[in-house]
């Protein structure tokens, strides 16, 4: 078998890869370790896209159900500080878009059903010569000549650790519960975040058609909090906190799942014909939403890059297009990861000066349009740093 790409992963970004890449005339092929029945499953986990993602999405022609957010109201739990953000201050209609992970990933995995070769993986990569194809072999012995082995595969990556890739891991010792859930009396297009000891919660619209549930909640944890109780009970203990803060009834609609948060990040991205995309190559906490956003990043910058080495040539430098790749997203990346790391260190810390500066912080913050500004268009995509 020959393609040009082949993609270890059909989550949303590797999918997402081989829909674009298809529409651009390139070959590729999908390998998932996960058998098609596997993935569906019931619409718990949700992912925030901002504007820039979406519009990748529309783009390929992949239309989900959205529930769209206007307003996002950050409250430091354990003091005054706040912070708000609306999509008027952008001159935008929304700030961004909530949507099921099961929805999006099966709508894209339904564009590349014919390209994806379920229930296996990549055991072997022999990288050829630049400007060569190198051979791939899956676990079921099958043989793959192939120009580019993109790494699609989540934190784990095998890719990575075929290629012996150096990673960078810090673990943030907390765990992230998600659940959906109803409330009685919240806005219908705004989302909640409160900072507090607690843990990190945020509150946001669900998609519609999901029957009664109206809302999604990520709620951070510290596991030295969590002590011995399990994520359930601590969950269902500790909800009437932030009911208080909130002034609304929350009500638990769904099974809670629960995520253990390490953040990791590669020295390279690029090793012969082999490239780490999306969650293979960094992974961030959930807190600012950002995770799926840089994957789509990543992705778009991928593609360009191929599509371009083909416009110029029909045997592109595989060298230089990735190369360019890392040159664009990995910088980028790694300043998006650090102020995560930032964010969540200053949200943590039970210092006095710590807690004084950023309740001070936050609502200068909130009174200084121009850098307001910044943060929106940030969290929009809209800028590149
Ligand atoms: C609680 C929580 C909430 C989050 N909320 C948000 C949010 O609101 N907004 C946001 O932007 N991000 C969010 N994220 C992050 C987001 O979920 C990830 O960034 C995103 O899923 C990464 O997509 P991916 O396709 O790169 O990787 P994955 O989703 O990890 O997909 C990898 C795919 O590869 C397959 N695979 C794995 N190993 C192999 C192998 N060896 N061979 C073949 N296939 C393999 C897997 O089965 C899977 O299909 C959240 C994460 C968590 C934990």
């Amino acid at each position: 078998m020959k393609t040009i790409v082949t993609i270890s992963g059909g989550g949303i970004i590797g999918n997402y890869i081989s829909s674009k890449l298809h529409n651009h005339n390139i070959d590729s092929l999908v390998i998932e370790k996960l058998s098609k029945s596997n993935q569906v499953k019931e619409n718990i986990r949700t992912l925030t896209l901002n504007q820039a993602s979406k519009k990748l999405l529309d783009e390929i022609g992949v239309n989900v159900n959205y529930a769209e957010i206007k307003k996002i109201f950050v409250n430091d739990g354990e003091g005054s500080g706040k912070i708000n953000f609306s999509s008027d201050e952008i001159g935008s209609d929304n700030l961004s878009y909530v949507v099921f992970f099961n929805d999006l990933q099966q709508a894209l995995q339904q564009k590349t059903l014919e390209r994806t070769i379920f229930e296996n993986e990549i055991k072997k990569i022999i990288s050829g010569e630049p400007s060569k194809n190198s051979e791939v072999t899956l676990s079921n012995n099958q043989s793959i000549l192939t120009k580019f082995v993109a790494g699609c595969d989540g934190r784990n990556s095998k890719v990575a650790k075929i290629g012996k890739f150096k990673e960078i891991n810090n673990s943030y010792n907390q765990t992230a519960a998600t659940f959906t859930v109803t409330v009685n009396n919240l806005e219908e297009t705004s989302a909640y975040q409160i900072f507090s000891e607690k843990g990190i919660f945020a509150i946001m619209p669900a998609p519609k058609s999901s029957g009664k549930l109206t809302h999604t909640v990520v709620w951070s944890i510290d596991n030295k909090r969590l002590k011995d109780a399990d994520i359930e009970s601590y969950v269902i203990d500790n909800i009437n906190y932030f009911e208080s803060k909130l002034g609304t009834k929350i009500k638990i609609f769904s099974k809670i799942l629960s995520f253990n948060l390490i953040n990791h990040h590669y020295q390279s991205y690029v090793s012969d014909s082999m490239v780490l995309i999306g969650d293979a190559a960094h992974s961030i906490h959930p807190l600012a939403g950002q995770g799926i956003n840089l994957g789509f990043a990543d992705a778009q910058v991928f593609c360009e890059e191929i599509i371009r080495g083909f416009e110029r040539s029909h045997e592109p430098d595989q060298k230089l297009v990735l190369k360019k790749y890392e040159i664009k997203r990995r910088s980028l990346n790694l300043v998006m990861l650090k102020s995560m790391d930032l964010f969540v260190n200053t949200f943590n810390s039970n210092n006095l000066y710590t807690k004084l500066i950023r309740n001070i912080g936050l609502s200068s913050v909130n009174k200084i349009n121009f850098l307001k500004r910044l943060f929106i268009n940030h969290a929009a995509g809209n800028n590149k740093i």
